[in-house]
């Protein structure tokens, strides 16, 4: 997609989108941490998992809260997890620098569900290594009602590309006996109904090579153990937005380079 250039007026839009991306980002971090234990994403409110003290308004703002406090508690003094105001740091960010990407247009709204979805996905998977049915259902319906207003060209890219990211992920799955959960491959299904065939294929060589490059630093920096399992879903949700973001102009590049010959 050709970054489309953006008036000073939507400037101000963007700080929006950034200040709009934290606090949705603070909500994603309560739902990745509450859907998988099946408790209500509303009620009760967010408390200290140490002492128990209930958080009140002023401790709920995103980013400044945790900075303010010093990352601490501020009933028991005990260290708040630096994941919370990271996932909401990021969450603006995305939400900000899309536009810069796709333009102001439709697929504006379907990079920001793909934003949502993945935020609340990495939380789980970071805290569970989980990518829970619920998310992927609720995000299901939301895609399909976008895909069916703004379908893909032909339409029926979107089941081949279904199609193609659940029996990609299976095989691998099947083959790698457990390194690849199940849920990756009912996540894949659904990100291949998004992006469609082309793009899906993309997002799956993008994930694989982030996660090869960062997994084997990772190792070699012992910051994890040999065998030790790795989160796949933050590399699932790099590799898909830049596919989703830069993936048509990678198959241009590709063709044109094979095209001059070597
Ligand atoms: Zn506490």
């Amino acid at each position: 997609m050709n970054s489309k250039i953006i008036p000073m007026q939507n400037n101000l839009v963007l700080i929006y989108l950034f200040l709009i991306g934290l606090t949705f980002g603070s909500f994603f971090n309560v739902v990745g941490l509450r859907v998988p234990l099946k408790k209500s994403i509303v009620a009760p409110g967010s408390a200290c998992p140490t002492c128990g003290h209930q958080l009140r308004a002023y401790e709920l703002i995103p980013v400044l809260s945790y900075m303010i406090q010093k990352g601490k508690c501020r009933g028991c003094q005990s260290r708040i997890s630096p994941i919370y105001p990271t996932m909401e740091l990021i969450t603006g960010i995305l939400f900000a620098t899309a536009p810069l990407v796709v333009g102001w247009s439709s697929e504006l709204v379907l990079a920001l569900t793909l934003i949502s979805m993945f935020i609340i996905i990495i939380v789980s998977d970071i805290h569970y290594m989980i990518i829970p049915d619920k998310i992927l259902i609720w995000f299901a319906g939301i895609f399909l009602l976008e895909r069916i207003i703004w379908p893909l060209n032909p339409w029926w890219d979107n089941l081949i590309g279904a199609c193609a990211g659940f029996t990609l992920l299976l095989i691998i799955a099947l083959v790698s006996k457990g390194g690849m959960g199940f849920g990756d491959v009912k996540l894949y299904a659904l990100l291949g109904f998004v992006l469609g065939f082309k793009l899906v294929l993309i997002s799956f060589f993008l994930s694989t090579l982030y996660g090869a490059v960062l997994g084997g630093l990772a190792m070699l920096l012992r910051i994890v153990k040999r065998r030790q399992p790795i989160p796949f879903g933050p590399f699932i949700a790099a590799g898909t937005l830049s596919a989703y973001y830069w993936g048509s102009e990678m198959i241009e590049l590709y063709i044109r380079f094979l095209n001059q010959g070597f």
